[in-house]
């Protein structure tokens, strides 16, 4: 796991607070600091934040709010909060885990347990991210894995469908590589292919290993011509690559792909893909090696 010295932001509008946690955890950590509510907010819009230590009573936007805003904002939602404040009454306890804290720390704290609440939170945050990431990308090329391409390109459909494209994408006569050279130059088949269709996706396409030796790519084209021209730089690049064996045999290979376009009587993400795989289906009984659009 990454070893980068975490960010935490100290927001408390009283100076001597803030001299006191800075020399307590200046050694250990990125501090930066915000005396106020709005500045606090504007903080963690600029900088990688990764813990914010919160005082309740300030001027302006109190503790609260800044906490609520920085709830609600998917940006900045899983930073964890941690309050650090003077009072301790129930009430204001109750309303700072309601806005979304995930600890409560009373003033005057003790500085040990401090340090091991803020470790505590820290770590947790690096574990729930680094689950986040192997739950959603593929170990073998780097890319999408199905969960999470299904999950990007549902919001992408449902927030923009306009000249929306779904390409899907399959290595032909793959068993035969596997059966000749064996699983590992398959293996080695499937990521330079992953990697290069990679290198030629627009930025803002979605591109996931759906299984085995098959991708998708779902993106929104500004023209039929711009896709035809990506599909096809794509096929041609990997008919081009060669891997060569221990024994010096080179190795080619080459991809088919189906696309398919939205359109009126097409309602969701799974019927677009459906018609993107039949012109897949189409192109493997033409004779694989090529493109077919619906
Ligand atoms: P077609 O041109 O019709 O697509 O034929 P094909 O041989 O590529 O298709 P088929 O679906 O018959 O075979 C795909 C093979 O891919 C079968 C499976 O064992 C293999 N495979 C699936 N995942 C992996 C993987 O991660 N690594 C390797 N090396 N092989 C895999
Ligand atoms: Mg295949
Ligand atoms: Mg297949």
């Amino acid at each position: 796991m990454e070893n980068r010295k975490k960010t935490v932001l100290i927001v408390d509008d009283t100076k001597t607070n803030i001299d006191i946690l800075l020399n307590l955890l200046s050694e250990k950590y990125d501090i930066v600091v915000a005396l106020d509510g709005e500045s606090a907010l504007e903080t963690v819009e600029e900088n990688s934040v990764d813990l914010v230590l919160l005082d309740i009573m300030m001027p302006n936007i109190d503790g609260y709010e800044v906490c609520r805003r920085l709830k609600s904002n998917e940006k900045t939602l899983d930073i964890p909060v941690i309050f650090l404040t003077a009072r301790d009454d129930e009430d204001s306890i109750e309303k700072a885990y309601k806005t979304g804290a995930i600890d409560y720390i009373r003033k005057p704290f003790k500085p040990i347990e401090l340090l091991a609440r803020i470790n505590t939170q820290l770590r947790a945050k690096e574990l729930i991210e680094h689950l986040n990431f192997i739950s959603s990308y593929d170990e073998m090329t780097g890319i999408c894995n199905r969960r999470k391409f299904f999950e990007i390109s549902e919001k992408k459909f449902a927030q923009n469908r306009d000249g929306m494209y779904a390409v899907m994408i399959d290595i032909d006569n793959f068993k035969n590589i596997n059966d000749n050279y064996g699983h590992p130059i398959g293996d080695m088949v499937i990521r330079l292919v992953a990697k290069t269709i990679a290198s030629f996706v627009p930025e803002d396409a979605v591109f996931g290993r759906l299984g085995g030796e098959e991708f998708c790519i779902v993106c929104n084209y500004s023209s039929l011509s711009c896709v035809v021209e990506n599909i096809e730089k794509i096929r041609e690049s990997i008919e081009k690559l060669e891997i060569v064996s221990d024994s010096g045999e080179s190795i080619k290979f080459t991809i088919s792909e189906g696309v398919a376009k939205v359109s009126d009587e097409i309602k969701n993400l799974d019927e677009l893909l459906k018609y993107a795989d039949k012109a897949l289906y189409e192109a493997k009984g033409l004779g694989r090696n090529r493109v077919v659009f619906r």
